[in-house]
């Protein structure tokens, strides 16, 4: 996990770039506030602004170099060929909407584990349309329980709760309980040797390197929409924001 221009500065929608390579329909930028995904999060999208017009920005690709590095390409909507001084521009509703569903799914992470003690999660979907996904190691759990729990998330949303980011120790943060939770979608560490830190006020902490609000009240409530059973041991639980 990056140290993203999006984490240190998570209000900036609009900036000057450069194009540092580019081919028909793809570009890659000194710098840009566009989320690449990752963990199960879709990235974000925007537009980008050049001499000859505006090229919608559908999307994010990280590409592995061979120095070991992670180049995030940035998929355009059509063919052009982007060179010298661009306008990144950030889709502002899409960021809210992927934020406000990312944010309520730590909140349902923090109460299923919460109730049902250790339970990790196994695979976590945030999609841009305003739906997500969350699955757990869970046995022997009524789905009607689990279907119920959009009331308690809406709960914590209403409380108004802040949420911070902070980075903490690499190290450290492996012997803290509960902090590094997810069997599959850990973040790796920056390269610094430091994990980014979501703190919902005294209901997560959790390592974690996507976009989130910054008081739980951003969000509108979310409706738990489907409970499915995947596998033995594998609960998938479908949410929307409502
Ligand atoms: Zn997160």
């Amino acid at each position: 996990m990056a140290v993203y221009l999006c984490h240190e500065f998570p209000e900036l929608y609009e900036h000057e770039a450069r194009v540092v390579d580019a081919a028909p329909g793809r570009v890659l930028l000194d710098r840009s506030a566009l989320h690449p995904g990752g963990g199960g999060q879709v990235s974000d999208a925007g537009w980008i602004e050049f001499g000859g017009g505006v090229v919608a920005v559908a999307g994010v690709e990280m590409v592995a170099t061979q120095t070991g590095d992670n180049e995030s390409w940035h998929v355009l909507g059509d063919d052009v060929e982007l060179s010298g001084q661009v306008v990144v521009r950030v889709d502002a509703e899409r960021r809210s909407r992927v934020a406000q569903l990312h944010t309520d799914s730590h909140i349902l992470n923090a109460l299923v584990f919460d109730r049902f003690p250790g339970t990790l999660v196994t695979g976590a979907q945030i999609n841009a349309d305003g739906t997500g996904r969350m699955d757990f190691d869970l046995s022997d759990i009524d789905n009607d329980v689990l279907r119920a729990l959009d009331g308690d998330v809406n709960a914590v949303i209403a409380r108004g709760v802040e949420v911070r980011s902070t980075y903490v120790d690499a190290a450290a943060a492996s012997t803290s309980d509960g902090l590094v939770r997810s069997l599959s979608v850990a973040p790796p560490p920056t390269p610094d040797g430091t994990l980014r830190v979501i703190e919902i006020d005294g209901v997560d902490r959790q390592a974690c390197g996507g976009t989130h609000l910054t008081n739980t009240g951003q969000s509108g409530p979310i409706r738990i929409t489907k409970v499915e059973n995947k596998g033995k041991r594998n609960r998938r639980i479908r949410f929307e924001l409502a």
